[in-house]
């Protein structure tokens, strides 16, 4: 080689991103982030629905020495407080030792997931079989759910006004539900159907029963039945399913994918698989500049609409508060915040190839994924980070040896979508999104990579240790 080349290699060297998989160099590593996601999942099977998640991360944070936040309690740096509100939605914070004025760091993610609500009154029978009707929530690809194991989740708050939670499907030695679809033999006209269109709202029908009570004089004899059933366990009438919210969930357990075990396929993980680092993140911080602020949001899959939900004024309701009892001025603590918008982005799949622009994917392994933006059609609908915040995330990561990448989701133009970042933003805060790449994402059955999983770990805990 001349010195000529030499020179040239080097530069290459010094002026080029080369994308890099940390793990593939580094088995201790994968090792820690193997130790890291054992938590993790058992946190995905405790916590199927957001009230779930919310319970499960509560119990984290008393765990961990978290007091439940009182408004009228002048906290000290080191202390810390969490506030659930409504169970379905969970704040954790951390005093820092700098006044509040120099704002919060927030990480927010959400535990909602894409899934099928019972309808108010679902209960029927046909042919002999009982079934609940269904109203799917969030943007789940519905030919996607038929013939797969599913679970009960939810709560029915009585007419005596007691609350009794439900949870079937989930015991080794529980029964399942499911969603019939048709066999290949007769299904020459939904074939045609387009996809889109494969499976209707109205057919995400569940299958619950199919034994009768013995009586020839009770006209719905299956109905009746199931609902004998329900009455023995729960307490409840037909009327309760009026209030009541009963999710219809995967009943199958987070697994290991892949024979080296690499990464993890469950269902819920956009966007649990953000919300649980962001959540051991916060608890592992003990004594930052910032106060810093982890958010378990609502209502993401469905707009952050509704009281549980970012565009709510829960989160910075709780702010305002802590300024007032801090005797910090609120709406410099908003300029002054910093926030990290944790959620998922859609890992570049081989076999969809077309469907993402690879220089500008995000990859299953490179670490934590950066969104500068989001959105659709020309960047609506997003909040579109600073470079300069960017900048210092992106940094704060290098410092702390997290593996980083940046991207978007697919093709322009192909789709798109959105988080709760601008509902952040609009508040006069810097944010930014971020997050863990997944496949399949809003399918029953999610695939994440466990580095990516420890990155995003890592990259919470940098952000609520920043010293500036
Ligand atoms: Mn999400
Ligand atoms: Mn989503």
């Amino acid at each position: 080689m001349s010195k000529e080349e030499k020179k040239v290699s080097s530069l290459e060297k010094e002026l080029f991103y080369v994308p890099e998989y940390p793990a593939d160099k580094n088995a201790d590593l994968m090792e820690q982030a193997c130790a890291f996601c054992e938590g993790y999942k058992a946190f995905l099977n405790t916590g199927k629905t957001e009230r779930e998640a919310a319970e499960a991360g509560a119990a984290m944070l008393m765990q961990a020495g978290y007091e439940p936040y009182s408004p009228d309690v002048t906290y000290q740096p080191g202390d810390k407080v969490y506030f659930i509100n409504r169970q379905k939605a969970l704040i954790a914070a951390t005093i820092g030792t700098a006044p509040l004025d120099e704002g919060f760091h927030l990480n927010i993610a959400h535990i909602d997931s894409p899934r099928l609500d019972l309808k108010p009154v679902p209960l029927y029978e046909k042919s002999h079989f009982s079934l609940l009707k269904t109203h799917y929530y969030g943007g789940l690809r519905k030919y996607q759910w038929p013939t797969i194991p599913l679970a009960i989740h939810g709560v029915f708050c009585k007419a005596d006004g007691e609350t009794v939670k439900v949870c079937i499907g989930e015991a080794e030695d529980d029964p399942v539900f499911c969603i019939t679809d048709l066999l290949p033999h007769l299904s020459k006209e939904q074939n045609d159907r387009k996809l889109s269109d494969g499976i209707r709202g109205e057919e995400l029908n569940v299958l619950i029963g199919s034994a009768a009570v013995d009586d020839p004089d009770v006209k719905e004899a299956v109905k009746l039945n199931a609902m004998v059933l329900l009455h023995q366990k729960y307490g409840i009438v037909e009327r309760d399913f009026a209030r009541a919210e009963i999710e219809i969930v995967p009943a199958f357990r987070a697994r290991d994918v892949g024979l080296d075990r690499s990464m993890i396929g469950a269902y819920g993980q956009d966007d649990r698989v953000d919300a649980y680092p962001a959540l051991q993140a916060e608890i592992a911080c003990k004594a930052p500049h910032f106060t810093t602020v982890c958010v378990l949001t609502d209502k993401e899959e469905t707009g952050s609409e509704g009281v549980t939900g970012m565009q709510s004024s829960y989160v910075f309701h709780f702010l305002q508060q802590l300024c007032q009892s801090q005797h910090a001025d609120p709406i410099r603590a908003l300029q002054n915040s910093k926030c990290l918008s944790a959620d998922v982005t859609a890992a570049y799949d081989p076999s969809w190839d077309s469907a993402y622009e690879p220089m500008n994917g995000t990859y299953a392994g490179r670490g934590i994924a950066v969104f500068k933006y989001t959105g659709a059609a020309g960047k609506s609908m997003t909040s579109d980070a600073n470079a300069e915040l960017v900048g210092y995330v992106t940094r704060l990561c290098d410092a702390a040896g997290v593996a980083w990448q940046i991207g978007e989701m697919g093709r322009v133009d192909l789709g798109g979508g959105g988080t709760i970042a601008k509902f952040v933003a609009r508040h006069d805060i810097d944010t930014l999104d971020i997050g863990v790449p997944v496949l399949s994402m809003h399918s029953p059955f999610e695939v994440t990579h466990k580095l990516d999983i420890l990155m995003a770990y890592k990259t919470f805990l940098a952000f609520n240790e920043a010293e500036q």
